[in-house]
């Protein structure tokens, strides 16, 4: 038997927290760059963000519940036969092979937070995804749109700052869903201008943060050599106590074609 809206109970296990604050809903629509590029919605959910995506552009969604499946496609009828709307059921993790969809896209998505930042590392690195704007855990969004000096400043915010621009949009308190999470949220926008793809830099990131608190160099010469090292920050006048976070995006990629 099919469910209706109000009956709908959520499921912790797929990271259900519905978006109930309509002023957040618009402001997200809001913030959507202005292209012609397909939206695609991970979690779609109970529609609520839907409904304002399908009024903008065609819209590629993927649930993987399959009881919130089958409400959205009664909900969406006219959408779905009018093309507006396409939802595949199952798990957006499995489907995603190089390229989510086959044509540009823009990822616009209250994300489940479980696996928000694996899916943005994902939509990164797929070359038809062009522009990402998300609602994640706050913790996550500051991550990604860090600069250098900032505390929370690392890789993701160094790999976010070489594929194009981070910037947060707003925050969002937990009283805008339903349930609510126990966190705070914000959406934020990933513009993009190239794709990860460099897979050797971001190892050299893993390894220069290691121990955040510790110094860059101390945490390099783990992997590197110690004399090239002191030489690279010599050229790029580093200081040699200098911590990960506080080099710069580019002084990180100059660093990486020295050693
Ligand atoms: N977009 C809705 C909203 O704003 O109210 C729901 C957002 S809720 C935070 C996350 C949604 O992602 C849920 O509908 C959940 O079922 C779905 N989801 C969780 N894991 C998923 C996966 N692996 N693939 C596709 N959808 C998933």
């Amino acid at each position: 038997m099919l469910m209706n809206i109000e009956s709908v109970v959520a499921k912790k296990k797929f990271g259900q927290n519905f978006l109930k604050d309509q002023s957040v809903l618009r402001k997200i629509v809001e913030a959507m760059p202005k292209n012609e590029n397909k939206l695609v919605e991970i979690g779609p959910g109970l529609g609520d963000l839907t409904k304002f995506l399908v009024d903008v552009r065609s819209v590629e969604a993927f649930e993987v519940d399959t009881d919130l499946c089958k409400l959205l496609q009664s909900t969406f009828k006219e959408e779905i036969a009018t093309k507006r709307l396409h939802i595949n059921c199952g798990d957006v993790l499995q489907a995603w092979q190089s390229s989510l969809v086959d044509e540009p896209y823009d990822l616009v998505a209250n994300l489940p937070y479980y696996i928000a930042t694996n899916i943005i590392l994902k939509a990164l690195a797929d070359p038809m995804c062009k522009n990402i704007l998300v609602m994640v855990q706050l913790e996550v969004a500051e991550k990604f749109c860090a600069t250098a000096g900032e505390k929370v400043f690392g890789s993701l915010g160094i790999i976010a700052q070489s594929v194009g621009t981070a910037e947060i949009v707003t925050k969002v308190p937990p009283t805008a869903f339903d349930p609510q999470p126990k966190v705070d949220s914000a959406v934020f926008l990933i513009q993009k201008t190239a794709d990860r793809s460099d897979k050797e830099f971001e190892d050299m990131l893993r390894v220069a943060f290691t121990q955040p608190r510790k110094t860059l160099m101390k945490n390099l010469s783990q992997k590197y050599d110690k004399t090239l090292l002191k030489e690279a920050f010599d050229k790029l006048e580093l200081i040699h106590t200098i911590r990960p976070h506080q080099v710069s995006t580019q002084d990180y990629h100059q660093l990486y074609k020295i050693i």
